[in-house]
């Protein structure tokens, strides 16, 4: 039989759950050839970027554990598809073009993580790499500090300033906290001079929940040895201090940022139509405007509610339900049959707040319900595990 392919492009949250939803749903069927493009080896496990600035650990998961079978693997990344022909263009890691015809394609290349300029200092945490940095430097100062007997030097260096108060700098701040304290314990420091202080720009954390949540979370981090600072925003770390906009200095050892993320900029340079601020516009059923054949989730997408006009934001959770409902659509558009619509999520957030304790909230039926303790962190777990498919 002659098999149509359904081209997935991006195994990110999005991209990975499009594809196991697919395989659910037509794997007796056998008319499809799955072809997943991706220029990594792995799927990476984004939201466990805090992870390896603290501890050695690896967050990706080989495509092959992901999909034992009938998924096949291209490693390059697309550089651009033809709705008219049908074909994606890419280029292999050995910088070799290539051209993969498709029935249906599945844009889903995400974001990036948002970095600082050179001038500003510090080090974005971007990337694994990135992390490894972070992890090398404060590890390095902290071995420093105990040789000093200059107070003042050893303070800076037992100092950490996260800039940037969103999941991913909330989960980095009390990691970093937890994890200082115990290296400095370990080698002899005194645990309870390590400072990390958190640089958020708004009123208080977690300005997308209720206040008793901010209220919560903060605690939970005050608890763990952080500073949260509110309503300023770092300038530059230069010369061991960072500047903020209020004209504070906070003398660090490091400074770290983690402000956010952007989609995909690669998208510039393809021929879909995308919004001001770069994300791919489509329809309710994630069909690319204009682009037959070609559908768009996931972080890369401006994605709206029909019903009451709500934007989904960049979150792992909305990317993974997008992915489950996008299988439906493609099966209803191959079989002429009326495809679901996107309907927005109930809006659930998760922290993890180090290695013993997380925090949920549910906004559910106008409640604000918070989950904490063993449950909140059983949760928050059980969420990553479940976002990358290992539960
Ligand atoms: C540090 C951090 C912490 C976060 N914490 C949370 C959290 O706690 N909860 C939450 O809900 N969300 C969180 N997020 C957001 C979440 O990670 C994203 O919303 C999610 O990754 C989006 O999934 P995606 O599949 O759209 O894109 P991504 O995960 O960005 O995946 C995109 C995939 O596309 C591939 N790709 C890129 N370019 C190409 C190309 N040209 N060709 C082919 N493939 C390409 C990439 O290699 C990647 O595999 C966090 C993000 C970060 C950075």
């Amino acid at each position: 039989m002659n098999k149509k392919t359904i081209a997935i492009i991006g195994g990110g949250y999005a991209g990975i759950h499009a594809i196991k939803s697919i395989q659910k749903k037509v794997s007796k069927q056998e008319q499809f050839r799955l072809v997943l493009i991706d220029p990594r080896p792995s799927h990476v496990r984004k939201v466990l970027m805090f992870k390896p600035a603290v501890n050695e650990v690896d967050i990706t998961v080989p495509w092959e554990k992901l999909f034992p079978e009938s998924v096949e693997i291209i490693e390059g990344a697309v550089t651009d598809i033809n709705h008219q022909t049908k074909t994606i263009f890419y280029r292999n890691n050995r910088q070799e073009t290539g051209i993969l015809p498709y029935e249906f394609a599945v844009v889903a290349v995400g974001s990036v993580i948002q970095q600082a300029s050179p001038e500003q200092g510090g080090i974005s945490l971007s990337n694994s790499e990135a992390a490894m940095e972070i992890r090398n430097r404060w590890q390095s100062d902290l071995r420093r500090a105990l040789q000093l007997s200059d107070s003042v030097e050893r303070k800076r260096l037992m100092t950490i300033t996260v800039v940037g108060a969103g999941i991913s700098g909330v989960e980095t701040s009390a990691s970093l906290a937890e994890q200082m304290k115990q290296y400095a314990q370990d080698i002899g420091l005194q645990p309870n001079n390590i400072r990390v202080h958190l640089i958020n720009s708004k009123e208080r954390l977690f300005i997308e929940g209720n206040k008793r949540m901010s209220a919560k979370l903060e605690d939970l981090l005050t608890s763990m040895g952080v500073n949260v600072l509110h309503n300023t925003k770092a300038v530059q770390e230069k010369d061991g201090e960072v500047l903020l906009t209020t004209g504070e200095k906070i003398s660090s050892g490091l400074c770290v940022w983690t402000i956010g993320l952007i989609p995909n900029p690669v998208l510039a340079s393809w021929s879909l139509p995308i919004t001001e601020n770069g994300r791919i516009k489509v329809d309710e059923s994630y069909r690319v405007i204009g682009k037959a054949g070609i559908y768009s989730i996931g972080d890369c997408t401006r994605i709206v509610d029909p019903r009451n006009g709500a934007e989904d934001t960049m979150t792992c959770k909305e990317a993974t339900m997008q992915g489950k409902r996008l299988s439906k659509v493609i099966l209803a558009d191959f079989y002429k049959r009326k495809a679901p619509v996107h309907k927005k999520t109930i809006a659930t957030y998760c922290f993890g707040i180090g290695e013993k304790k997380g925090l949920v909230w549910i906004r559910f039926l106008k409640m604000n319900v918070i989950l904490s303790g063993k449950l909140g962190l059983y949760i928050r777990k059980l969420t990553w595990d479940m976002a990358s498919l290992l539960k």
